[in-house]
Parts: C-alpha cells; sequence; structure tokens
C-alpha cells in the first residue's frame, strides 16, 4: 500500500473531521523541504477525500515570526529590523504588503500549479484578531508547569523572569527585547532594552506572541488538527514536537495531532537545504524547472522519511523520462518490471489536478529540450513538430497545453539551471570557419545526399554514418562539422535528430556556404 493511503487510514479510524496542517515561518526564500511537507499532507488529504473522510487542508504561514539576523540575501539595511514581526518590516522589492508576503505570496501562487489549494492562515492577522487570546491566558497562567515541561524535555534552562509570551515592545516594535516585569491579568508591565517601559493588554491583539515551543501546540489546538508532518530536525529528542505534545495534552487538554517525519531534500552537490543559509534553490525555483506532475512523482513515490536527492542538472531529465515510463506502464503500454511497488497509486497522486483517462501524448523530453532551442517560442516548436509529424494535426488542446507546459518548465531549467553541454544557439549566419580538407569532403558528400534523403532522424543518422565509413573519416570529424557550421561549437544535440527539425532547405543552403 502506499505511504500515504496507510497514513490516511490511520487517520480515517478516528471518526471525525480532520485539519492536516503545513506550515513555514516566511523569512526567506521557501526551501525546498516545505515542498515535501505541503505534497506529503496533499497525499494523505487525497487519500481521505477519496474515501468520503471529512478534511481540511490548512498552510500556517507564521508570519508574527520575527526575522533573526540579516541574512545573507538581504541588504544590510535589515539591520534595524531584526527582532520584528516578519510581517511588519517591509518587502524587499517594495511590490509586497510585508516581508513576509514578498517570500510567501508567490510560494502560494506557485502552488496552484501542482494542484495545491490549502486554506491559508497568517499568524500575524490570527494574533491581531484575537485567536489567540484564550490561548495566551492559558500559556501564562500556567507559566510554572510550561517552564517547567520545557526545562525538562529539552534540558534548556530558561531565565528567572522568562514567561510564555514574548511581548511586541510598543516603541521599537521588536518582540524579542521587553523583558516582563509583573504579569497581572490582563496586563504585562514590561522594560525593553530600547530603553521604553509599559504595559500591554494581553486582550488586545498583536501585543506579543507565544513564544515558538508553546505557539505550535496552542495552535493545535485552536485549529483542531488532527495531523501535521513536520522535518527531522524538529523530531529530535527535546525538540519542539517533543515539548509540545506534552504541552499541548497537560496545558491545553487537546491530543497531539498524528504526523509524519520527512527526511530533508538533498541538492546534488550542495548538501542538505536549509532556509537560514541562503538557499542555492528555492521551492518556488525548483517548480519552475520541474513539470508539476513529475514534481509530484518526484516526492511522492518516495517514503517521507526518505533521503532523496534533487538533482538540477541533467538529473531532470531523466527523471522526466522515468516518469513518462511510469505513464506508459499505467496505461499498459509497456511492461511492469519488478520493484515498482505502488506504482499504480504514485502515477495517481502524482497528477495535480484529474487523472487523464487516457495516455497523455509522450514526447522526449530530451527532445522537446533541443526544440525549444530550435524555435524562439511554442507557435515555432509546434511547427516543427507538425511539419515533421512528431505531433497529429489533430492533436487535442489538452495535449497541447500540457505539452507547451512541459516546454515552458524546459525553458526555465535551460535558462537557469542547465549545464552548458545541453545548450546551444543557431548561428543566423554561416560562422567563419577555418575547415580542413577533410570536413570540405564530408560536407560535400552530404550535399550531394541531402535532396534525395527522407528527412527524418534514422535516415540522416545513416547518412552520416555511411559518408564517414566510406570516405575513412572519423565519425567525431562528422559530428563535429556540422555542429560547427550551424552552432559554431563543436558539439550539439543528437545530429540526426537535430538536424531532422531543422528545414531541408536551410541545412543544404549553410552547407554550400561552408564550402564555397
Ligand atoms: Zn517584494
Ligand atoms: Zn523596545
Amino acid at each position: 500500500m502506499h505511504w500515504a493511503d496507510v497514513l490516511a487510514d490511520e487517520l480515517a479510524r478516528e471518526e471525525k473531521k480532520h485539519v492536516l496542517a503545513t506550515g513555514i515561518t516566511p523569512s526567506g526564500p521557501i526551501h525546498i523541504g516545505n515542498m515535501r511537507e505541503v505534497l506529503t499532507t496533499d497525499a494523505v488529504y487525497r487519500s481521505l477525500i477519496e474515501r468520503g473522510v471529512k478534511a481540511d487542508f490548512i498552510y500556517i504561514a507564521d508570519d508574527y515570526d520575527h526575522l533573526r539576523k540579516v541574512y545573507p540575501y538581504l541588504s544590510k539595511s535589515y539591520e534595524r529590523y531584526v527582532g520584528m514581526p516578519i510581517s511588519d518590516i517591509p518587502c524587499p522589492c517594495g511590490k509586497h504588503k510585508s516581508y513576509a508576503d514578498h517570500y510567501l505570496g508567490a510560494f502560494l501562487n506557485s502552488l496552484k500549479e501542482i494542484g495545491i489549494i490549502p486554506k491559508v492562515y497568517r499568524a500575524s492577522e490570527m494574533y491581531k484578531t484575537g485567536m489567540y487570546s484564550d490561548a495566551i491566558q492559558t500559556a501564562l497562567e500556567n507559566t510554572d508547569k510550561i517552564k517547567e515541561i520545557i526545562e525538562k524535555i529539552s534540558k534548556r534552562k530558561l531565565s528567572k523572569d522568562w514567561i510564555p509570551f514574548n511581548i511586541r515592545c510598543e516603541r521599537c516594535g521588536r518582540i524579542t527585547s521587553a523583558k516582563p516585569v509583573l504579569y497581572e491579568y490582563p496586563n504585562i508591565e514590561y522594560t525593553c532594552e530600547c530603553g521604553y517601559e509599559g504595559a500591554v493588554d494581553i486582550r488586545v491583539g498583536g501585543v506579543g506572541k507565544l513564544p515558538w515551543r508553546v505557539d505550535w501546540p496552542a495552535r493545535w489546538k485552536m485549529l483542531g488538527v488532527t495531523f501535521e508532518p513536520f522535518g527531522k530536525d524538529l523530531g529530535t529528542v527535546g525538540g519542539a514536537r517533543h515539548t509540545g505534545e506534552k504541552i499541548v495534552q497537560d496545558i491545553y487538554g487537546y491530543p497531539p495531532p498524528k504526523y509524519a517525519v520527512y527526511e530533508f531534500i538533498m541538492l546534488k552537490g550542495a548538501g542538505a537545504m536549509h532556509s537560514s543559509k541562503g538557499t542555492s534553490l528555492s521551492s518556488e525555483e525548483m517548480l519552475k524547472m520541474t513539470p508539476p506532475e513529475v514534481l509530484r512523482f518526484f516526492i511522492l513515490k518516495n517514503q517521507p522519511n526518505k533521503h532523496i536527492v534533487f538533482d538540477p542538472g541533467m538529473g531532470i531529465l531523466s527523471l522526466v523520462d522515468e516518469y513518462d515510463q511510469n505513464e506508459r506502464i499505467y496505461f499498459g503500454k509497456e511492461k511492469e518490471s519488478r520493484g515498482m511497488k505502488d506504482l499504480r497509486r504514485t502515477y495517481e497522486l502524482s497528477q495535480p489536478y484529474n487523472i487523464p483517462k487516457k495516455m497523455p501524448y509522450q514526447l522526449p523530453y530530451r527532445h522537446l529540450v533541443t526544440l525549444i532551442q530550435i524555435g524562439k517560442n511554442w507557435d515555432d516548436v509546434k511547427q516543427i513538430l507538425l511539419r515533421t509529424g512528431q505531433i497529429p494535426k489533430n492533436l487535442e488542446e489538452e495535449n497541447e497545453l500540457y505539452l507547451k507546459q512541459r516546454a515552458e518548465h524546459a525553458r526555465y531549467w535551460l535558462n537557469n539551471f542547465a549545464p552548458d553541454m545541453v545548450k546551444f544557439e543557431i548561428k543566423k549566419n554561416t560562422p567563419y570557419l577555418n575547415l580542413t580538407e577533410e570536413q570540405k569532403i564530408f560536407l560535400s558528400y552530404l550535399k550531394n545526399i541531402i535532396p534525395d534523403l527522407k528527412w527524418n532522424a534514422d535516415e540522416i543518422h545513416n547518412a552520416i554514418y555511411e559518408i564517414s565509413e566510406n570516405k575513412n573519416l572519423q565519425i567525431k570529424t562528422a559530428f563535429k562539422t556540422i555542429y560547427e557550421i550551424l552552432l559554431g561549437q563543436d558539439n550539439g544535440p543528437r545530429a540526426g535528430y537535430f538536424l531532422s527539425n531543422l528545414d531541408k532547405k536551410f541545412v543544404l543552403n549553410r552547407i554550400t556556404e561552408a564550402i564555397k
């Protein structure tokens, strides 16, 4: 059984409405680990909905958390905002409502493409509208107990004047620098490092925030969370999940939600991804470079606790090939081999929206990568595909949209991540070349053959081999010559396929020019 169904089974045993939670502190580019959290939860959510269980999928943006430091991707001017809630800080580009929105908005938008539309909660709004008021009062009434739980489980010593509430200083706006002096419901008197002395009324929204270890369990109770996965860093002995379980039971009288611990996604050649280090790859970018069904497949085919490595280089091409092969097996066009457990289910869960009734039109992704470098835009590519018979004239609209979407992802990958070896550009004019006698002979034979050649990849490929064999020419030199006259470089995509997508006349003219 697929792991998502196993988790859903466990939840469905309790007959009630389920709330599946995910979340992030949007303090920087959203890291790819959060993508795993969201997709893991989505798979369980879908499994529940399919079996008729009532469930909600929520995403909590902890935008009332404070800016911890000036991250490498921020300008020095952010120094003065350290300690302030990230929803109170201006956005780095000037186009968003706040710093938090800058990182969150685009991510949430892009989730739609992979078929995820959670109900979004913003902690800043939850605090400001007073949703947390009861939880704050309960926490403050139980200060000693909470302190004991945290100290005992996390083996951390908390300061004498510690209370489970971070006051937001009314003067400097920071939630990290005010020290409580006296709590007498409903007021907390405080002094701040900035020199301010004041008092806040905890019944008023937005006067402060529960510390993370208390905020998390408080939120479980408040939102009725029954399932929430977390990264393995939070699940360690003495970690936030551990103290949270005890706090939610003993203080808030609510059972801890079920969970799955997920492993980090490693980036090939870079190690584990952490947003605080100024990641080299964000969730959003991962989504832009990977077709949505393939991104889902990458995460859902693996158990959440399995280490996975995302390769933004050539690995993407193999990943898409693997997905396409699974698709062919799903639709019975190819035989299933051993070790392909849960393949059908993984394929179904990988679909952003509906499961296709018949197999989508497949075009090898590597071909698409070649074609988008020959054509400027989708219309060009489509014309080539039609001319060469790679797609039928009556290709259904949904299939065209599917190919077009894949082409867009391939282009983003090409422009931003692809290694140079797959990149090329067809030179408008014949490059200035110093061709050897040997190369010129090869080209003139090729030129003579082309007019009668069936213009398809295999025929062209065979013709190149035949000439080089007959003329005792190294095949490497033959290929190199072709790339040189068309691309001005000595390597390129597979020659037969490549040439077949170019206009025959254009190729003939180029050869004529080159041997002049
Ligand atoms: Zn912005
Ligand atoms: Zn202050």
